[in-house]
């Protein structure tokens, strides 16, 4: 026997009519004019017909006993909130009217009820079931709609959730595979097939796919344009191809796609401004065509694909990018500091052979001066003279320049250094210096302990107090203060100076080998003692500085490392 199909059960007028012959005649009545109908013997069979799909129930009074009325108000109450089930009620008229009365009011708090008289007539329960039906179609229309809204939004919210995927997924592999893992349950897709488009090769390579035996995909793993099929045509047109009922297709195109059963198939290409990155396809057995919403969320989908695919690669140029610059940095900043070492290496050895011949040039002028002065008049001694304390330059000169250079060569082994010890010793070797100069040099204690090399250290500070008691104007007495301070992560130490002060815009330059501002006839001085300040300051983890204000003297300050759990 035929089942009668869904949308006939939604249409049908249940019938409980245990009483003859209005039962049998409202069945008579409603069929001769071609509405469908299902007679039911009690009030549970009525429940149950319901749940398989009624467009209206036509109950007799007497079937309504008040456990019969219970029950179907349950089954009223469980409606899905678009159905309100049409009842018709046939009753006794005016014989009982306060039964007819509670039924009534019974009802009326559960459903959609309408009553007919018994003797009926026969236009009378037509048109009462034709009304019935009406509301029970408008409900259905409802039904529809709202079943679309979800629809929507249950795409919507997939459309989201694939989104946020991406932003997650590391590969495009995975990228695809997850994307069909959440939008197949959805449409019922049984199949995926993703290429990837090679531009230089002109060619398709098979990237992911899933629902289709290795056996099968093993010749279409990489394909050429020029080869007949649905993914290569879908690159050259950029367009997608719908293929719907795929077994009645002939096509060689679709050989693949039918050799597995498939039914609709539809493949994108993946494009991402306006690059073409490769196709997207699926397919399915479920059915010979795809709606339009499904292909419009597939559509969606892919672009998204697109867009993410493109932005890993453009992440993973990023990186090499990023990498390969590392990589050239490296490899100069390391061939740098080689040529650096070999010159530092080379100064060295030329500076410490210079000392020799230097020795030679002071030694025999000496001796000429000493052993025949008698020979010489006072111009010859003057120039003999002048030799020496060109030699003598020369040599602390060298001296300075090999201090530098030890300086960049030698290991440090770093310690905690009390400062006030350090400043200390310091003052009591310059005191002599700073007498002679009538300096007043205030310590601010108490100053903190850094981490570094003492010694290094010391010949900072020794190279900052020298200039500071140099580099002041003509009979102004110099007037130094030196304090530290603690920052979050190290310690600054300042020597301050009343002294003629440094213009800002060589204030960087100073710190430069052989950088002087000044000639040697106004401030003596070789230009390294700032440099190994510079080079102390860097070798010890820590930076060095100036702020100044010219003709009001100067601050220059030493960052070094803090001792980690150490007292000031
Ligand atoms: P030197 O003292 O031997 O000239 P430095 O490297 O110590 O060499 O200093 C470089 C230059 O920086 C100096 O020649 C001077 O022009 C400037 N300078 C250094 N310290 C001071 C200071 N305290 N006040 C003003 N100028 C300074």
């Amino acid at each position: 026997m035929k089942q009668p199909t869904r949308q006939k059960w939604s249409e049908r007028i249940l019938i409980l009519a245990p009483t003859d012959p209005y039962g049998r005649l409202a069945r008579e009545m409603l069929e001769q004019a071609k509405f469908s109908t299902a007679m039911c013997s009690t009030i549970d069979d009525v429940c149950e017909t319901i749940v398989r799909g009624a467009g209206a129930v036509l109950i007799e009074e007497e079937a309504l006993t008040p456990p019969a009325l219970r029950k179907l108000g349950e089954q009223l109450t469980i409606q899905p909130a678009w159905s309100d089930l049409p009842l018709i009620i046939l009753t006794t008229g005016c014989d009982a009217p306060h039964a007819q009365l509670h039924t009534e009011e019974a009802l009326a708090k559960i459903g959609n009820v309408s009553f007919v008289e018994r003797p009926f007539r026969i236009h009378t329960l037509i048109s009462c079931a034709r009304a019935a039906l009406r509301a029970r179609r408008r409900q259905y229309d409802a039904r529809d709609l709202l079943q679309k809204q979800e629809q929507a939004v249950q795409r919507l919210e997939l459309l989201a959730d694939v989104a946020n995927h991406f932003l997650l997924s590391e590969k495009p592999r995975e990228i695809v595979g997850n994307v069909f893992d959440k939008i197949s349950r959805q449409l019922g897709l049984e199949v995926y097939l993703h290429y990837l488009f090679d531009p230089l090769g002109n060619q398709l390579q098979l990237s992911a796919s899933g629902g289709i035996p290795e056996e099968v995909l093993a010749p279409f793993k990489s394909m050429s344009l020029q080869q007949s099929s649905i993914a290569a045509s879908v690159v050259k047109l950029r367009r997608s191809i719908v293929v719907e009922d795929v077994q009645s297709s002939s096509d060689p195109q679709h050989s693949l796609v039918r050799s597995i059963g498939l039914t609709a198939y539809v493949s994108y290409p993946l494009i991402a401004n306006d690059d073409l990155i490769g196709t997207l396809a699926f397919g399915t057995r479920k059915s010979r065509h795809f709606g339009h919403e499904e292909l419009m969320l597939m559509e969606a989908v892919c672009h998204q694909v697109s867009v993410a695919i493109q932005r890993k690669r453009t992440e993973e140029a990023l990186y090499d990018l990023t990498e390969q610059l590392d990589r050239r940095v490296q490899e100069r900043t390391s061939q740098l500091q080689e040529t650096s070492e070999q010159m530092e290496a080379f100064c060295y050895s030329i500076s410490h052979d210079l000392r020799a011949p230097l020795r030679t040039i002071r030694g025999f002028s000496q001796a000429i001066l000493e052993d025949y002065s008698n020979l010489l008049d006072a111009t010859g001694k003057e120039y003999l003279q002048r030799v020496m304390s060109g030699a003598e330059k020369m040599d602390s000169l060298i001296q300075d320049l090999l201090e530098y250079s030890r300086l960049g060569r030698s290991k440090l082994t770093f310690e905690p250094i009390h400062l006030e010890a350090s400043i200390d010793r310091i003052l009591l070797q310059l005191e002599q210096e700073v007498q002679s100069k009538q300096a007043t040099v205030s310590v601010r204690k108490p100053l903190h302990v850094v981490h570094g090399h003492a010694q290094t250290l010391e010949q900072m500070l020794i190279n900052l107090l020298t200039n500071a008691l140099k580099f002041v104007r003509p009979g102004v007495a110099p007037q130094i203060s030196i304090w530290s301070a603690e920052a979050e992560n190290h310690i600054r130490i300042w020597v301050e100076d009343n002294g003629i002060g440094i213009a800002p815009e060589h204030q960087n330059r100073i710190f430069g080998v052989f950088e002087r501002l000044h000639g040697v006839e106004s401030y003596p001085g070789t230009g390294i003692g700032l440099a190994i300040v510079a080079k102390g300051a860097a070798r010890m983890g820590g930076r060095t500085g100036v702020e100044s204000v010219p003709n009001f003297g100067s601050r220059f300050w030493i960052d070094l490392p803090k001792v980690i759990n150490s007292p000031a």
